[in-house]
């Protein structure tokens, strides 16, 4: 789709309560839209693949930028905090480290200041590089409605290209990620065409765990190259069922290879993806079971 010239005209409200957003929501149904930091919205709007003649700020709102830990409930995250700020955070990046990698891996600098979490995982892209850092820590998604606030896993929210478990009428207001254990390792490596600012090809996220008793367990899951981010099931039972090392990393890196769907576009073919989950993912494995054996 060629980009038009400008944006359309659109009405801008900013909310100042949950309830005054889901109700505009339902009372406005498609011709409405939530807004953020808009690094989604206005390029979507401008190029005709949205349409919405209201758009709702949600930002604002009361704890959306809110960050909060506790060592037994594990962190909180607003769904409006954007990626510098869970990139720099020092819990995350100490705790939950796959996730402060992934925040920032998107974009540039100043995308990324403008850029939330609610903002990426709403979006619903395929290449979303906070999706799989979520999958791996294994987050819950709180939505709110008219009929008040629940809670989805991330395995269950992404549905398809820019499809989720979202109900009409309905927002994300936050993230919940359970307490990380006190022997994690994380890494979240991108193959992107250049080395910054740009779309992943490649999402690879992977946490170990040491479990006291000499034996770990690894996450996997893969982003762009399935219609929506991906666990690599196979690949972590196959780590589950032998002695963490090479032999079992290089057979895991093939059932995450196996776990991927990619197809060829302008920026680049299935079967260079695939190759490079096998490549992303071994090195991914190998440098967490470095840092648990450090
Ligand atoms: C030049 C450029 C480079 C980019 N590079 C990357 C990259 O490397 N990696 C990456 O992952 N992304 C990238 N992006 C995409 C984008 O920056 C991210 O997806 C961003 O995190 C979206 O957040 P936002 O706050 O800007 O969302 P917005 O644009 O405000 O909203 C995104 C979508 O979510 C909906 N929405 C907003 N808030 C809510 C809510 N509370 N509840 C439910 N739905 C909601 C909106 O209606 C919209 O459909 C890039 C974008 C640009 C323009």
């Amino acid at each position: 789709m060629f980009a038009r010239p400008g944006l359309p005209r659109f009405d801008y409200v900013q909310a100042s309560t949950a309830d005054e957003a889901v109700t505009l929501l339902q009372d406005y149904g498609p011709d409405a839209r939530l807004l953020m930091g808009g690094t989604d919205l206005f390029p979507g709007l401008r190029e005709g693949r949205f349409g919405a003649r209201v758009l709702i700020d949600v930002k604002q709102l009361p704890g959306m930028r809110q960050l909060d830990h506790d060592d037994e409930t594990g962190l909180t995250i607003g769904a409006a905090v954007t990626m510098n700020e869970l990139a720099r955070h020092p819990v995350v990046q100490a705790r939950y480290p796959v996730l402060a990698q992934a925040a920032g891996t998107v974009a540039s600098y100043q995308i990324r200041n403008r850029a939330t979490i609610g903002g990426n995982l709403c979006n619903a892209s395929p290449c979303a590089d906070t999706a799989p850092a979520t999958l791996v820590l294994e987050a819950e998604f709180l939505l709110y409605g008219l009929q008040g606030e629940r809670a989805v896993t991330a395995g269950e929210f992404f549905r398809g290209p820019g499809q989720t478990a979202l109900r009409p009428a309905e927002m994300m207001v936050g993230i919940r990620i359970p307490a990380s254990p006190s022997r994690a390792a994380a890494r979240y490596l991108k193959l992107g065409r250049c080395r910054s600012g740009d779309l992943s090809l490649v999402g690879v996220a992977v946490c170990g765990f040491g479990n006291g008793d000499g034996r770990h367990a690894f996450r996997i899951a893969l982003g762009s190259v399935a219609p929506t981010p991906v666990r690599a099931s196979e690949a972590e039972a196959h780590l589950a069922s032998q002695p963490a090392g090479e032999a079992a990393f290089a057979g895991a890196a093939e059932k995450a290879m196996a776990a991927s769907s990619p197809i060829s576009d302008v920026r680049g073919t299935a079967e260079y993806q695939r190759a490079m989950v096998r490549t992303l993912t071994l090195r991914a494995l190998r440098d967490v079971w470095a840092q648990l054996l450090a």
